[in-house]
């Protein structure tokens, strides 16, 4: 009742106590690869939440570009006027593309910058002429986002399910691309592509090759199934597919871009550029809550001659704060030569994750790209048969790891397509670590 209406008071640590619902411990300090609990306890993060904390925790060059700004200026609405950070962002993010990016729009998580796609893509036909084209494809097995566009996009079906009546009905999804549990014994991976490229194919020709506005992908497939690699020659034959058809081609970097996999563009390993891109996460390092749209040249080129505007914009839509964050955490990488690191860090992660764990009964593949490794538990390593999702391995591999004495923070997920696929765990490390605690993680 009203009564029970209390005035807040300042607050102070009791309050915080009796604020605390969760079993989940409270972290009041970072440094480094470490963060530390209420309690004094030392917890190594071996994955920066969702692979965000790209540079680790407390770096005080990002923590002084943030001050620096917030006290030229906070805030700038961006329907009136342009800021510096986001400008100087834009730039760096053009020029990590040689060029293609042509504009970018500065978002605040990762589920905004993919809705904000799907946006761009669509108008991007009205612009054209073309308004028959509202069909997208995306996949199973696919993470996106939690708003309803990017659910509606994504395959995490447990994510899904309270919402299944309310979502999207122009989103047709195919299998991904998964060797672990698809390649057949034997298949070269040109087959395997071959099949692949077909499925997609044969989506185009039962909605109608001229309804398609999209198709989205993750390059390296992230929390639906924990870093699963496309295929050599998947996203290219992906790619032209896309091209032939005249529908635009969509790769949400949210999680494996910026640098995660070794480059700082995950596509740049695959040989394509996107027509669109989304990246989150490592952008920012977790300092500021920065995801962003970036905009390929064929879509600004449309853009420019119809002299037309993306019929988007909110409230946050550019802050300069986590501009100048995303910026300062960029440029750190690429002063300090971090991609190189994430190269050489990586193959000793990859050759000690498999030395230790591949002979593991129960771990059925490892698998990833640069400081982007998941580990798919199974309960019969012959068949690749996953355990009872009522199990919660993940869970408990992620409960016994943050439990003393291991005291390691390590992301875990359950298979997103049901009961098909296995648990995983990921290990996204900074991407400044070192050798020494890469083994302190492995062991
Ligand atoms: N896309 C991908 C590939 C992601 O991994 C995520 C987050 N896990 C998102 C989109 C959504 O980002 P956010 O949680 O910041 O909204």
């Amino acid at each position: 009742s009203c009564e029970d209406v209390k005035e807040p008071t300042n607050t102070a640590d009791a309050d915080i106590e009796e604020a605390v619902t969760t079993s989940r411990p409270l972290a009041v300090r970072g440094q480094g690869n470490y963060m530390y609990l209420d309690d004094g306890r030392e917890i190594l993060d071996s994955c920066g939440g969702a692979a965000v904390a790209c540079l680790g925790h407390g770096v005080q060059e990002v923590i002084n570009a943030m001050m620096s700004q917030a006290a030229d200026i906070s805030y700038v609405p961006w329907g009136f006027f342009e800021n510096r950070a986001k400008l100087a962002l834009a730039q760096w993010l053009s020029r990590s593309s040689g060029g293609h990016f042509q504009k970018t729009y500065i978002t605040c998580s990762g589920s905004e910058a993919v809705e904000g796609a799907m946006k761009l893509a669509r108008e991007y036909f009205v612009w054209k002429g073309q308004p028959q084209r509202v069909n997208y494809i995306s996949r199973e097995e696919s993470y996106h986002g939690i708003t309803i566009g990017s659910l509606s996009l994504g395959g995490h079906l447990s994510r899904r399910a309270p919402f299944e009546d309310l979502l999207l009905s122009k989103i047709y999804r195919i299998p991904a691309c998964n060797a672990y549990r698809q390649q057949r014994q034997g298949e070269t991976d040109t087959a395997y592509v071959a099949r692949k490229a077909l499925e997609l194919e044969n989506m185009f020709q039962k909605l109608g090759p001229e309804t398609v506005v999209a198709f989205i992908a993750e390059p390296v497939v992230g929390a639906a199934s924990g870093c699963i690699p496309s295929v050599p020659g998947y996203i290219k034959a992906m790619k032209a597919i896309c091209d032939k058809h005249g529908a635009l081609f969509i790769l949400d970097e949210v999680m494996c871009g910026m640098g995660r996999t070794g480059t700082t563009h995950a596509w740049e390993q695959e040989g394509v550029m996107p027509d669109i891109q989304t990246i989150g996460k490592g952008l920012a390092g977790g300092y500021q809550p920065v995801s962003a749209i970036l905009v390929g040249k064929k879509v600004f080129q449309e853009m420019e001659m119809k002299n037309a505007t993306f019929t988007h914009g909110h409230t946050y839509q550019d802050h300069p704060i986590g501009c100048a964050a995303a910026l300062q955490v960029q440029q750190i990488i690429q002063r300090d030569n971090l991609l190189s690191n994430v190269q050489i860090q990586g193959s000793l992660l990859a050759k000690l994750l498999k030395e230790k764990l591949g002979g593991h009964p129960h771990v059925g593949d490892i698998r990833g790209r640069g400081l982007f490794w998941g580990i798919e538990f199974v309960e019969d390593k012959e068949t690749k048969r996953p355990f009872e999702p009522t199990l919660q391995i993940s869970h408990r591999v992620h409960d016994a790891a943050m439990a003393p004495p291991n005291n390691l923070a390590i992301y875990y997920g359950q298979g997103c397509a049901g009961d098909k696929k296995g648990d995983h765990v990921m290990i996204m490390p900074a991407y400044n670590i070192d050798r020494a605690t890469i083994e302190v993680i492995v062991d």
